[in-house]
């Protein structure tokens, strides 16, 4: 194939005890999961159905060894969201939620790195979330632990730290709409395809790092991520 200019390179990430790497499709991020960040965020938690925003491929982060990202223009207010992060092997559409486990490769830690000004600022006149959530290095993930050798996640601790103080520590179970529930319900709008990946949202305690804070990000069964925050 010719192109006429050079394609960018496949994102990928890390995969623990193994040499292959998953390549990355498309990241998909679900909103207000965990009841406690609703509230903070100003918003009600309810049941009513998740809804989803996305970030590009190339927001992802191998943080498979302790890395930095740099800090976005346009932004005073750099926040953190740490994340369980589900890694799709297998696609399918409409695909119930009793079954869905069935397309997961693995799990991993995860930071949905966010604008927050921006996003506030577009959510309140009715904008898209774009310059807010979707920028390029938006998405530091840690080394994906295979279904097949870690099982899965449907509880245990999820936790930051900056600097090693405790920002963000709360437990999976809180989930609001659960890893099953997000790809059952996500699947009846988009056909999901292997290298997709999910983050199914954050616990309350979001907040602003700034220049030189390094993050620690740990879900209790995978590989924890150091990030440091660049000038
Ligand atoms: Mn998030």
């Amino acid at each position: 194939m010719n192109y006429t200019i050079p394609p960018v390179p496949v994102t990928s990430l890390a995969v623990a005890g193994i040499a292959e790497r998953f390549p990355v499709n498309r990241i998909f991020c679900v909103g207000r999961n965990y009841a406690a960040h609703a509230r903070e965020m100003g918003k009600d938690p309810d049941r009513d159905p998740p809804f989803f925003f996305m970030k590009p491929a190339n927001a992802a982060v191998d943080a498979s060894v302790p890395v930095s990202i740099p800090y976005p223009p346009k932004t005073t207010n750099f926040h953190h969201e740490i994340e369980l992060v589900v890694a799709i092997g297998k696609g399918g559409k409409n695909i119930a939620a009793s079954d869905a486990l069935e397309h997961v490769y693995g799990y991993a830690v995860g930071l949905d790195m966010t604008r927050r000004d921006l996003q506030l600022d577009a959510r309140d006149k009715g904008r898209p979330w774009e310059f807010g959530k979707s920028f390029a290095l938006s998405a530091p993930i840690g080394a994906i632990t295979r279904a097949a050798d870690g099982g899965h996640r449907e509880e245990g601790a999820i936790s930051v730290t900056v600097n090693g103080g405790v920002r963000q520590s709360s437990d999976i179970t809180k989930l609001i709409w659960s890893v099953s529930e997000c790809i059952a319900y996500l699947s009846e709008y988009e056909t999901l395809e292997p290298g997709d990946l999910i983050m199914t949202g954050t616990p309350e305690g979001v907040n602003a790092v700034v220049a030189g804070d390094v993050m620690q990000g740990d879900i209790a069964g995978l590989s924890g991520i150091s990030v440091t925050v660049a000038a």
